[in-house]
């Protein structure tokens, strides 16, 4: 797990992640069901629809690693 703060490179990494479409997206999960896409700020995670916020990501989603990965690869990294 990598903790935030994040710098503007890991920011842009894991913004891009979000909106590729090839992974399951890091999602906002208040109220119980999945509320929204998630957004990085060099601070964590926020939710643009509430005031959810997540200081964690998966190392794999913040180098631009996951741009070398198959879609179906990624559960198996989850702990990275
Ligand atoms: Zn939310």
């Amino acid at each position: 797990m990598i903790i935030a703060p994040w710098d503007d490179e890991q920011v842009r990494s894991l913004n891009e992640f979000q909106n590729s479409g090839a992974f399951h997206a890091y999602t906002c999960r208040a109220g119980g069901a999945e509320h929204a896409p998630l957004v990085a700020t060099t601070l964590g995670w926020r939710c643009e629809n509430c005031d959810y916020q997540q200081i964690w990501a998966h190392q794999w989603t913040t180098d631009w690693s996951w741009r070398d990965d198959p879609a179906g690869n990624w559960s198996w990294r989850e702990d990275a």
